[in-house]
């Protein structure tokens, strides 16, 4: 049994310089769930503490903790980052259509969307007009990504972040 849910609608492919991604087989309309992310959840020493091939099929889920797929990735694990996203997470552990999805796209979410750990900088080759080049732990925290992704962040940094506007307002009304 597999700890992931991945919609029928997609499957696993070969994604060139990316390794393998998931491709839309049939129509999807924005909204629709894609994936659920399982595993086992760990605080930040347990997942440091991680070999790499399991570090980068994780996804963090709070400040300090992380969903971590198993030891053979689930289909689902193989979900790549895209600056030009079709997809992005509810909730925090999962992935819905953002806009309708052709049959062939890759799917894709903004790694900014849920990541706040140093543990999977990378540079980025996704080809997007918008591409930052290389995606780093801080990008969640870039103005113009909170705006764009509204709805569609991990729900510890939509926290984070209208905690931060709330301390931003409070400071210009005193
Ligand atoms: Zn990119």
């Amino acid at each position: 049994m597999s700890h992931s849910f991945l919609t029928a609608k997609a499957e696993v492919r070969p994604a060139g310089h990316k390794g393998m991604g998931i491709f839309a087989t049939s129509a999807i309309a924005a909204g629709e769930t894609l994936a659920g992310f399982g595993g086992t959840v760990c605080d930040k020493a347990t997942f440091s503490a991680m070999p790499e091939f399991r570090q980068i099929h994780a996804i963090q889920i709070d400040d300090e903790l992380y969903m971590v797929g198993p030891e053979v990735p689930d289909p689902a694990d193989m979900a790549n980052h895209s600056c030009e996203p079709n997809a992005g997470i509810v909730g925090n552990i999962l992935l819905a259509a953002m806009v309708d999805i052709a049959v062939g796209d890759e799917i894709c979410f903004d790694y900014a969307m849920c990541d706040a750990a140093d543990y999977d900088e990378f540079i980025c080759a996704c080809a997007a007009p918008t591409c930052r080049k290389v995606v780093t732990s801080a990008d969640w925290g870039r103005p113009e990504l909170q705006t764009r992704y509204r709805g569609w962040m991990s729900s510890y940094l939509q926290r984070r972040i209208d905690n931060m506007n709330t301390a931003t307002s409070r400071a210009e009304v005193e």
